[in-house]
């Protein structure tokens, strides 16, 4: 149709960058009206990341569990998995948080439009697949997120033998032997759901090891147990050539000049993400995009045109949901005249394997890149009385400090549980804690929080079980 409309905020996008500027503009008594081409709210990560891998992977966590627990006199027999009722299960938990986001909207009068957004100006767009044909906007949010790269080796729509994560989170089957291309976060946690639900899954990941931007002692406890879980897990491994055929996808991979063919009954290719800027029509706004196509912007998230604002996936790294949401968040309270900025020390960041590893603020690559002075301890977990009694030695805890204040400049953590210990590390970084601070703090006996706290402890001597 020809209808146009006018609003105050403008938000492309309703993932969780999107709804963060929406939900706090709103609250701030901005008008708003939100556009997305998707059925339903919540960007790629309700329906197509964060919530079904968690899903996924929390069973995944169960079946590994089961396992253990052999050892200990309890047996639980094989897992039998019914693709039907799992995917039925993943579907109601997606469904039910769009719902509630979907009223989240409503409670607060955002308009949430369909359809596709490009920019006709500064100060207009056009939309593509709604009612409505252009809107008008006195300030805009981009927040279209960004979608799964394809290598040069790769067409995602040749054969349903190929898969990006978004059709692997679709779980429709669980293939016998399955390749996975890249040894990221993502690659990890889909060749980990995939391999406990039975797959034979092989792994390939072309740099030297797998997580190259995560620390290696933090990496090392998962790498040894997905070595022994999957089939393969070749690290300096680069697939060159993929293949479709009727029956099966053969791959050409290569380690250190020597060639191998190879055939499995899916791929799955995780080999990192592009930003969604690319059909915008920025070129009829001051929008500046950097080489790789991410959004430039400032602190307070504010590009090169007056008018418009970027947040989350679409400006870069690091990925991730909260960050995008806080972005967002910010850039609502810019919009709305109060004095914001997106300052944030410690983003924290999580692989939801098993074992789980966490960090936030520095690491201690970062440190030794750009040179950086810091001091650190480490309280391995087989000295923690709980990963005992849980039989999860397999755990580290580190702790890096500014080693003139004695102030926690990073943490970083492998081990069952990271996901929720790792938010203590935020906190105190965040108030400009002391190792001294943490130690003092008193943490439950016996728990795995002890193990931050023994950490700093071994700052000033020793801990109380190491
Ligand atoms: P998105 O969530 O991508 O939302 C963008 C929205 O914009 C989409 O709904 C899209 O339809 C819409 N859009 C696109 N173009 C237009 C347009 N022209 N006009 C209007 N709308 C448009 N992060 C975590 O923090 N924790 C995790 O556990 C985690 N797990 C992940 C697992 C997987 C498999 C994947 C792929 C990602 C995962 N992430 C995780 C990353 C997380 O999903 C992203 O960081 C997050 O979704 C970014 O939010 P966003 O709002 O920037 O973009």
């Amino acid at each position: 149709g020809d209808m146009q409309l006018e609003t105050e905020l403008l938000i492309l996008g309703s993932g969780p960058g999107g709804y963060g500027a929406a939900f706090r503009a709103a609250d701030l008594g901005l008008e708003v009206t939100v556009v997305d081409p998707a059925p339903a709210p919540g960007g790629a990560c309700l329906h197509h990341g964060c919530i079904p891998s968690k899903t996924f992977l929390h069973l995944a966590g169960l079946i590994h569990d089961a396992k253990r627990a052999r050892e200990m006199g309890v047996h639980f027999g094989t897992a039998e998995i019914d693709i039907a009722t799992l995917s039925a299960w993943k579907e109601k938990t997606i469904n039910e948080l769009a719902g509630s986001l979907s009223t989240l909207f409503t409670q607060r009068n955002i308009e949430l439009i369909h359809g596709h957004a490009s920019f006709i100006d500064s100060r207009s767009v056009r939309l593509q697949g709604g009612g409505i044909s252009k809107i008008t906007f006195q300030h805009a949010i981009i927040a279209t997120g960004s979608r799964p790269t394809s290598f040069s080796a790769v067409d995602f729509d040749s054969s349903d033998r190929i898969l990006s994560s978004t059709e692997a989170l679709q779980l429709a089957e669980i293939p016998g032997k399955l390749l996975v291309v890249g040894g990221g976060i993502i690659g990890l946690e889909l060749g980990s759901i995939y391999s406990s639900f039975g797959s034979k899954v092989s792994l390939v990941e072309k740099e030297k090891r797998i997580l190259p931007q995560v620390d290696k002692d933090l990496v090392e406890p998962l790498f040894s147990n997905l070595a022994a879980e999957f089939d393969t897990l070749a690290t300096h491994t680069e697939a060159i050539k993929i293949r479709a055929q009727e029956e099966y996808v053969e791959v050409e991979l290569e380690t250190d000049g020597i060639k191998t063919n190879k055939r499995y009954d899916k791929i799955i290719v995780a080999t990192g993400r592009s930003p969604n800027s690319n059909r915008l029509d920025l070129e009829n706004t001051d929008v500046k995009l950097d080489t790789a196509g991410f959004i430039e912007i400032d602190d307070t998230l504010r590009t090169d045109d007056k008018n418009i604002f970027a947040i989350g996936d679409v400006t870069g790294h690091p990925m991730l949901a909260h960050r995008a949401t806080r972005q967002g968040q910010t850039a609502a309270e810019v919009i709305a005249g109060q004095p914001s900025a997106y300052d944030i020390r410690a983003v924290p960041a999580t692989i939801y394997t098993d074992p789980q590893i966490s960090w936030c603020g520095l690491t201690e690559q970062e440190a030794h890149e750009h040179s950086l002075p810091y001091e650190v301890r480490k309280f391995p977990w087989k000295y923690s009385d709980r990963a005992r009694s849980m039989g999860r030695t397999d755990g580290l805890t580190k702790l890096l400090t500014d080693p003139d204040s004695g102030r926690i400049l990073g943490m970083g953590i492998v081990g069952r549980g990271a996901e929720n210990l790792i938010a203590e590390a935020v906190l105190s970084i965040e108030m400009g804690a002391l190792a001294e601070d943490l130690a003092l703090t008193l943490h439950p006996y016996p728990s795995l929080s002890e193990t931050e706290a023994e950490a700093a402890e071994l700052f000033s001597g020793a801990a109380i079980h190491f």
